[in-house]
């Protein structure tokens, strides 16, 4: 397991943690004078200061882009929906592509129309077939351009409205499926990065009793991203109330462990969601404690 304590070079930031340093321009430079060599940003923030700009950001600080955020939300209440959402899909991939990303993380959708407030099916079932036919289509696109999927399984508690993928042996399932690795193609090329594999955020699966089975499961070739937060007891908003890492229950340095003994060798990407707490602080405050936090429990 690679020693952290010692600097941040395997330390990125996902800029959602930065939400309150206002634009993403005002994130980056930020994340550039602290020596952070990697972000990963959000599609919103992205549009606002345009993808040119982003990119031009990005090179002039040199930064890695550890993933992109996000694709997904395949299911739809109708055809036309789900039309869009593949439409969109491939947008993301271009974005993705434009900005060199190692891969874009795919939330892939609840029950149709759940997000919106109006839930137009409770076939659960159902939304999981959708969701890999989305997957599939958007695979063939992603495919010829180079762009690696990564799929986030979800917490559970988020199976209405964001991701009816909510454990790592489903998101598995999956690339098995959807992206089989045959032995000639590992062995052919062991280093290189399957098409479709999976984000593994420690805040959506570290309850998971299959975690480390899974994580060695899926190997080097599936592991794609690693983000990290922490779970605070209590948690008082199921989707804005992450925790700093070191702040709550997760053992991260264990997952990571993990991860690394499976031959992940990527960045650890910190993604804090907290309306009530890190984003109402000053930004070099954040990423000075991230920095800090990375080199001590992650
Ligand atoms: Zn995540």
């Amino acid at each position: 397991m690679r020693d952290f304590s010692a600097d941040h070079r395997w330390l990125s930031i996902n800029t959602a943690t930065l939400r309150g340093a206002g634009r993403l321009d005002t994130a980056i430079e930020a994340c550039a004078r602290h020596g952070v060599r990697a972000i990963s940003p959000w599609r919103d923030q992205v549009a606002e200061i345009s993808l040119a700009r982003t990119r031009e950001l990005v090179r002039t600080h040199g930064l890695a882009l550890s993933g992109y955020c996000r694709g997904g939300l395949f299911t739809a209440v109708d055809a036309a929906g789900r039309r869009a959402a593949l439409d969109d899909n491939r947008r993301a991939v271009d974005e993705a592509k434009a900005l060199d990303a190692a891969c874009l993380v795919l939330v892939v959708g609840g029950l149709p129309g759940a997000l919106a407030g109006r839930v137009a099916s409770k076939d659960l079932a159902a939304a999981r077939r959708e969701v890999a036919d989305g997957i599939a289509a958007t695979l063939v696109y992603a495919r010829s351009v180079g762009m690696p999927l990564a799929i986030e399984p979800l917490h559970p508690m988020y199976a209405a409205e964001r991701a009816c993928v909510n454990t790592l042996a489903q998101a598995l399932d999956l690339c098995e499926e959807l992206d089989p690795l045959s032995a000639d193609s590992l062995a052919d090329s062991p280093t290189a990065a399957a098409a479709l594999g999976v984000a593994v955020d420690v805040y959506h699966v570290w309850w998971d009793p299959q975690l480390e089975a899974q994580i060695a499961r899926a190997g080097r070739h599936r592991l794609m991203a690693f983000h990290v937060c922490d779970w605070l007891v209590p948690t008082t908003d199921l989707l804005n109330d992450r925790g700093m890492m070191g702040d709550g229950v997760i053992d991260i340095a264990r997952i990571r462990g993990w991860v690394e003994q499976a031959g992940f060798a990527g960045y650890s990407e910190v993604e804090i969601f907290s309306s009530g707490n890190w984003w109402k602080r000053p930004v070099d405050e954040v990423i000075a404690t991230c920095i800090e936090r990375h080199r001590r429990v992650v």
